[in-house]
């Protein structure tokens, strides 16, 4: 078990490498700068997210009133804080979820409702992790045959049902820059009321029918369909580990679906049917059931509305620090941290290195590294292009001879092997590629690795970082035709399958998944 039964260690280290290198600090500062100079679609450029929408064509069509309001939201869109909360894999690298179409915002026109949304199709994920951001009409009704070509790509390109279950139409602090601090009201932050804190901490111990009942939820399974001891079992087992926001539940639930009596939250591997969210004494009641026992005509909650962040989490148990969060995001969760814009600057360069605690200053122009050695701390400091152990008494000649005769190395030497070897280096350009971040790639290659060798010579684990380049260069050139109508989408059939039904395709169409 690790620190909490709602967060797995697998999950945790998803989110936090996501984080890390899906959003690296560069792309965060070039994104921002552009932001706040009011160039909305240099900060997109800056965030990979491309752009899919025209709102000249939009002002022609719908009129100066709709055009002017997606505009005011398009300038306070933080591209770079949609990608670091856009939904993503909860094991391995944390990359994002293929196939997902995310409603921001809606805007009432004539003669169609349109609405501003961020898509994954794969063609825009293959390309190095890009999101797409689309403006369309009647998304609800999945009006297909009323969009362009490249709209129309972005649909066949993303789940039928994904819309209602990653809206953020309710919950701009995911996107908005203006908005961003009302995470903290749906966080919980370190403010929580001792009631919270007592439900938070029923459910990191794996409690959860004793979190439910102290949330004031009356929850069952089995309540309204018998099931066997054993499926209950199961059901009970997999509640304890889906992060609720019980304490904020009922109360957000009722906010973002108005009127609704019922509605599900369908984490995958179960649903949880909610009922009496209009009773006037508000008595709320949970039953968990299968995926497929819940109606399936029941309003979905988005997850935003019932998960508890997973900033919050990450920064609660001590797993991710205030400065390694998006500045936004850090300044709604941790509004009392003075974050130095300079702390932990080199901190992800050097994250890897075993038995790290932190980079310290080591004379002008030389880089140390603290170290956990034994039961001490001691420096590795860079000494012309070689690391060594700057705090031990012994010979590093006799540790390295102790070592060679099969004796186990010191801390400090294995940190300085490691970092002589620019493994540190490696494994960074390997994770910054899996997330498609070129730019930050090709830097820190140019100043950190043997400069004899030009950075796209590179070895990765699958070839060369310049064929790396040149393949994902070529994938942003298709996605660029493909929305502008000039290139079909690739075939789905073909691909990995973003859901286990999907429809087959009339012959000589690309797959129509979603109509
Ligand atoms: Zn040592």
């Amino acid at each position: 078990m690790g620190l909490s039964v709602t967060l797995s260690d697998s999950r945790a280290q998803a989110a936090i490498q996501a984080r890390r290198f899906g959003v690296p600090p560069a792309m965060i500062e070039a994104a921002t700068q552009r932001r706040l100079a009011g160039d909305w679609r240099g900060a997109c450029a800056a965030a990979d997210v491309d752009l899919h929408l025209n709102p000249d064509a939009i002002r022609r069509r719908h009129g100066a009133d709709v055009a002017g309001q997606l505009l005011a939201d398009l300038r306070s869109l933080a591209p770079d804080l949609l990608r670091w909360h856009m939904p993503r894999w909860r094991h391995g690298s944390g990359q994002l979820l293929e196939g997902l179409l995310i409603p921001l915002a809606d805007y009432t026109a004539t003669p169609a409702t349109l609405t501003l949304a961020a898509a994954t199709p794969r063609f825009a994920v293959v390309a190095g992790q890009r999101i797409v951001l689309v403006v369309a009409e009647n998304v609800r009704r999945r009006d297909r045959d009323q969009q362009d070509p490249g709209t129309r790509a972005v649909f066949d390109g993303v789940h039928r049902r994904s819309g209602e279950r990653h809206s953020l139409r309710r919950h701009r602090m995911f996107w908005d820059a203006d908005a961003a601090p009302g995470l903290a009201s749906i966080a919980g932050a370190d403010d929580a009321a001792a009631g919270a804190r007592e439900i938070t901490r029923l459910q990191d111990t794996g409690q959860a029918p004793a979190a439910w009942a102290a949330a004031g939820i009356d929850m069952a399974s089995g309540r309204h369909r018998p099931v066997s001891p054993d499926r209950q079992g199961h059901l009970t087992r997999w509640l304890a580990t889906v992060p609720v926001n019980l304490p904020l539940l009922a109360h957000q639930v009722r906010q973002t679906l108005p009127g609704a009596g019922q509605a599900v939250i369908r984490p995958g591997g179960g649903a949880i049917v909610l009922r009496g969210l209009d009773r006037p004494d508000g008595a709320v009641s949970a039953d968990v059931v299968a995926p497929a026992a819940a109606r399936s005509d029941l309003p979905v909650v988005p997850e935003a509305a019932w998960a508890r962040p997973v900033d919050a989490d990450l920064l609660r148990l001590g797993l991710l620090r205030p400065h390694e969060l998006h500045p936004l995001v850090a300044a709604a969760l941790a509004p009392r941290t003075a974050v130095r814009a300079d702390s932990g600057r080199h901190d992800w360069l050097y994250a890897a290195v075993p038995g790290i605690e932190a980079e310290c200053a080591h004379g002008p122009g030389s880089t140390a590294v603290v170290i956990h050695c034994g039961s001490q701390r001691h420096r590795v400091a860079q000494r012309g292009g070689r690391w060594e152990p700057v705090d031990h008494g012994a010979h590093p000649a006799r540790e390295t001879l102790i070592a060679r005769l099969g004796g186990p190395l010191n801390p400090c030497l294995q940190a300085a092997d490691y970092l002589s070897a620019g493994q540190h280096v490696i494994d960074l350009v390997e994770h910054l590629m899996e997330h498609g971040r070129t730019g930050e790639a090709l830097r820190l290659l140019r100043e950190h690795a043997d400069a004899s060798a030009a950075p796209e010579a590179f070895v990765l684990h699958d070839g060369t970082l310049g064929e790396a380049l040149s393949s994902l260069r070529e994938k942003t050139l298709r996605l660029r035709m493909i929305l502008s109508g000039a290139a079909l989408a690739p075939d789905t059939r073909d691909t990995h399958p973003p859901t286990p039904n999907r429809r087959h395709s009339r012959k000589g169409e690309p797959a129509r998944q979603h109509r």
